[in-house]
């Protein structure tokens, strides 16, 4: 099996299953137990929030364990309705993970503006752009760092520093949150340089395993959020900790950790040499186009191409047959009316959009499997019927 589907799930360490099996077997008492088992499983627990911290360059203070991204994106923009907010306003790109635009589209229905800072083709945001959104009633600012459908990197740190002047200019708070699930563990940051409020990940997508993920949040902001039951996680999230998830997590941040930048550039070179042979091919678009020319804007592990004219879900299927796997755009909106919304909004036309997808890598990928994928690709001609198939030759999308 040749596993193209990284973004989607890493798999997850050898290392990280003994953690989970080990713990789950011996660790089992509740961390809010005062018996030496409790205290034994909360010092655990407290060692895991201070691993994650320090490689995240936060606070151990500061992060707050939750089930995954989607709960802590769900948790942050929820926490608007535990403020008495209506009326208020925030901003979000229109290339968000489902987990940050569905609770916004709610949030709308509920009285909350929501208003939309839309992508250049590039698929990068401009500051500029950015603050002409933000007013003396604008809460949170959530942009996704880096992208899991196009693998855009955003100017992060421009756009806190849009948002610190707009602040000084309206004399209030607005809280930066930045949805960093696809950067965490395969591109180094750290979270107090780039300047953010909050932000979530997710463990599976680093090698961890899937269920637990973690919200950033600055130590000196009080944020109320809608949750209520035990004075876990300093109330804010209660509920039983899933310690040996934790524990995971935090080891595969660690190992991730040890070869973060190597991979990177490793990574690179393999998205680089696919690219150019990719392109070479003359049946494929690299989604946006303009990523030939930018590929440093883009993740080396996020890659997404256009096969037109056949429809993604068939170029899915057919790589999948021959044991490729790849997929179209975000897992978790594969079966959605909304599945070309981040496509549409970076100007991406609707035909180019539907043959789109994704290849996503990961550190562990090799040579022969990017090979194998394009000689995947190159097969899916015979799919293309011979009317069409002038139209590639003529090399389209060649440049
Ligand atoms: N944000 C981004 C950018 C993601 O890629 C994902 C995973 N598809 C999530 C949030 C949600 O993560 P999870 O499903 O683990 O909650």
């Amino acid at each position: 099996m040749v596993y193209l589907d990284w973004a989607a799930s890493a798999p997850v360490y050898h290392e990280v299953a003994e953690i989970l099996k080990d713990i789950s077997l011996k660790n089992y008492a509740n961390p809010s137990s005062p018996h030496v088992a409790g205290e034994r499983a909360k010092e655990l627990l407290e060692n895991s929030r201070k691993i994650i911290s320090s490689i995240l360059g936060c606070g151990s203070g500061e992060i707050i364990f939750t089930s995954g991204a989607t709960e802590a994106n769900n948790m942050l923009l929820y926490s608007l309705l535990a403020q008495q907010s209506r009326g208020s306003n925030i901003v979000i790109s229109g290339i968000e993970h489902p987990s940050v635009y569905e609770p916004a589209v709610q949030l709308e229905k509920l009285g909350i503006n929501v208003r939309f800072v839309m992508p250049e083709n590039s698929g990068l945001i401009e500051p500029e752009k950015l603050l002409k959104k933000l007013d003396n009633k604008t809460k949170i600012v959530s942009i996704i760092h880096i992208n899991n459908e196009i693998g855009v990197i955003q100017p992060i740190k421009q756009l806190v520093e849009a948002v610190r002047e707009a602040e000084k200019r309206f004399g209030r708070k607005i809280l930066f949150h930045s949805d960093i699930t696809q950067a965490a563990g395969k591109t180094k940051l750290n979270l107090r340089e780039l300047g953010v409020d909050a932000a979530t990940v997710s463990a599976h997508k680093f090698g961890g395993p899937r269920g637990v993920g973690a919200l950033y949040l600055r130590e000196n902001l009080k944020i109320s959020f809608l949750y209520r039951g035990g004075e876990q996680e300093d109330g804010q999230r209660p509920g039983t900790e899933n310690l040996p998830g934790i524990m995971g997590m935090a080891r595969a941040l660690k190992l991730r950790s040890e070869t973060i930048d190597r991979d990177y550039d490793v990574a690179q070179k393999k998205i680089d040499w696919l690219l150019d042979n990719i392109i070479d091919s003359g049946l494929c678009s690299t989604v946006p186009q303009s990523r030939i020319r930018e590929n440093r804007i883009f993740s080396p592990y996020i890659l997404s191409i256009s096969i037109e004219p056949l429809p993604g879900e068939v170029i899915v299927r057919s790589l999948s047959k021959r044991g490729i796997l790849v997929s179209t755009g975000s897992a978790c909106s594969t079966r959605k009316k909304d599945r070309l919304r981040t496509l549409k909004n970076i100007g991406i036309p609707e035909n180019t959009a539907r043959s789109t997808v994704r290849v996503s890598i990961g550190w562990s990928t090799t040579e022969e499997e990017i090979e194998e994928l394009l000689e995947g690709i190159k097969k899916l001609a015979d799919l293309i019927p011979e009317k069409n198939r002038n139209y590639i030759q003529r090399g389209k999308w060649k440049v």
